[in-house]
């Protein structure tokens, strides 16, 4: 199947229904982004008040500090065991990869067989 704003190939399992549409994972990252305005990182991200990288990271909580971390201490990590290594949902991973993404973070890195690692953005 293919995503329905991208066209990338993609699995049903990495399917996302977003707003009426079937899309991959990074066009639901890119759509749900919008809403994510009450995200204080965010926010934070957006207007930034971050004067480092190191900055950003020391302000993480929660499932993305835990997510920053599991990648930072692995190198990268298949995008589909993240939630598993963690313990919390795919959606919890779905919106704390968002957030770190936006603040340029982490990455999604596509592999040879059609799915993604999480990396660190640089
Ligand atoms: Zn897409």
């Amino acid at each position: 199947m293919n995503c329905e704003k991208c066209l990338a190939v993609m699995t049903e399992e990495e399917s996302v229904s977003h707003s009426g549409m079937v899309v991959c994972e990074n066009c639901a990252m890119d759509l749900m982004s919008p809403a994510k305005a009450c995200d204080p990182w965010a926010v934070k991200m957006a207007t930034g008040s971050f004067a480092t990288k190191a900055d950003a990271v020391a302000s993480l909580q929660g499932i993305e500090k835990e997510l920053y971390e599991l990648i930072e201490g692995g190198g990268r990590v298949p995008s589909e065991d993240v939630h598993t290594r963690l313990g919390v949902s795919h959606e919890q991973v779905k919106r704390a990869f968002s957030v770190l993404r936006h603040m340029e973070l982490l990455r999604g890195d596509r592999r040879s067989d059609g799915g993604s690692d999480l990396v660190l953005f640089d």
